[in-house]
């Protein structure tokens, strides 16, 4: 059986388009983007170039658009970028609770080392935020809201706008990390309102290391990195220009195929999600079944570790992922199935698989008879499962 790789929120490999439309500025036109010679002007072309798709894509202006190493790098500049920019007059900050770690962790080291204040919001048993929950904690010392678009983990998909509009009548700024949510379903800036939103290439067949973040025009943030006047001196550092072509390509393959790409992963979910549940008992659902990224499906499957099934199904040539972080051999439920108040029992034994372009029926239906008897062995061997079945 070949490989079925069922793990395409961790990554995606690059489409051979976007490898293609890289090459030239691998090697002829390897200029740097600063230069003044020809060798220069050509990369800074296809620099400007890469930045009008993307800001086509998201319907910002190219100005607004900032090229940056991936997610973790633009919500970081996002998140302490504003922080810092305001601390003198605001350092309040609120966060979901379902943040990745990219925003989770700037968050925590501004409350823990830098005496911000942070806020979290919780959110209900699909993951989604309750907007009454921002204006519970929001006050005119909040200096930035951030709130991702589509989980990682569940494909929970937030309502963005009511959260940015009330995020605006305090005068703070809003961040939306839409990293899962970019090539798979429209993301606006203007209809969500946001005034930041971090993007990357990796989780939708562009080449690793290579993202952007969206500041909205007049929105001041502080500079992390010094060293040159690249990225107008918010992202200085020689241009990443084969990386911001390879941005824009994927995003313009991803924008076409949209509305197929979203049938066709909604179909192949839902025929996995019920063949799954038809076939093994104690399963559950994790996230929204009405507002989600299709192709993410979180299964908990009771009284075993989600770590264990992933390596089971590993033997049978099957790649997904368990919610779960492994910390000092104690497996604890990820952060986010635990704010969604899902049972840690449960929230252990989560396991994600992410689908993709390459995902078919067949291989599903190969999941499908490899799942049922790996799921049952673990459990004959689980004390947990067996006291909860007595
Ligand atoms: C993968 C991911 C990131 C990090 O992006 P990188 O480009 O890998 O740094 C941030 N946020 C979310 C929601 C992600 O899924």
């Amino acid at each position: 059986m070949e490989q079925v790789y069922l793990d395409h929120n961790a990554t995606t490999p690059t489409d051979p388009e976007v490898v293609e439309a890289m090459l030239p500025y691998l090697t002829g036109s390897f200029g740097n983007a600063s230069s003044v010679h020809q060798f220069g002007r050509d990369a800074k072309v296809a620099l400007e170039n890469a930045r009008e798709q993307v800001a086509a894509v998201i319907k910002c202006r190219p100005a607004e658009l900032y090229f940056t190493s991936g997610g973790t790098e633009s919500d970081n500049i996002a998140i302490l970028g504003t922080a810092y920019q305001y601390r003198k007059v605001k350092n309040h900050l609120i966060i979901g609770a379902t943040e990745h770690h990219a925003v989770l962790e700037p968050a925590e080291h501004l409350k823990s080392r830098e005496g911000f204040d942070l806020d979290i919001l919780p959110v209900d048993n699909e993951g989604r935020i309750v907007p009454d929950s921002l204006t519970d904690r929001i006050t005119d010392n909040t200096s930035v809201v951030s709130v991702m678009l589509a989980n990682n983990e569940t494909g929970t998909v937030q309502d963005i706008e009511p959260l940015a509009r009330i995020t605006h009548q305090y005068d703070a700024l809003f961040h939306t990390d839409a990293v899962q949510a970019i090539g798979k379903i429209d993301v606006d800036v203007a209809a969500l309102d946001v005034d930041l939103l971090s993007l990357t290439a990796h989780k939708i067949y562009g080449p690793k290391g290579v993202g952007a973040l969206f500041i909205r025009q007049g929105v001041k943030i502080a500079p992390l990195f010094y060293g040159g006047g690249h990225e107008k001196r918010r992202r200085p550092g020689t241009e990443n220009v084969a990386g911001a072509v390879g941005l824009a390509r994927t995003l313009e393959i991803a924008q076409k195929r949209l509305q197929d790409d979203y049938s066709r992963m909604s179909e192949l979910a839902e025929y996995f999600i019920d063949g799954v549940m038809g076939k093994i008992p104690d399963v559950h659902f994790n996230g929204s079944r009405q507002h989600r990224i299709p192709s993410t499906v979180s299964l908990s499957f009771e009284g075993i570790e989600g770590e264990s099934t992933v390596l089971s199904l590993d033997i049978k040539h099957i790649a997904a992922s368990s919610g779960s972080a492994c910390t000092s051999g104690v497996t604890e439920p990820s952060h986010v199935l635990m704010a969604m108040d899902v049972p840690p029992i449960l929230g252990q034994g989560a396991v994600r698989f992410s689908l993709g372009r390459s995902t078919t029926r067949e291989q599903l239906d190969y999941v499908l008879t490899e799942l049922p008897p790996i799921v049952e062995h673990l459990r004959s061997m689980s004390p947990i499962y067996k006291s909860i079945k007595q």
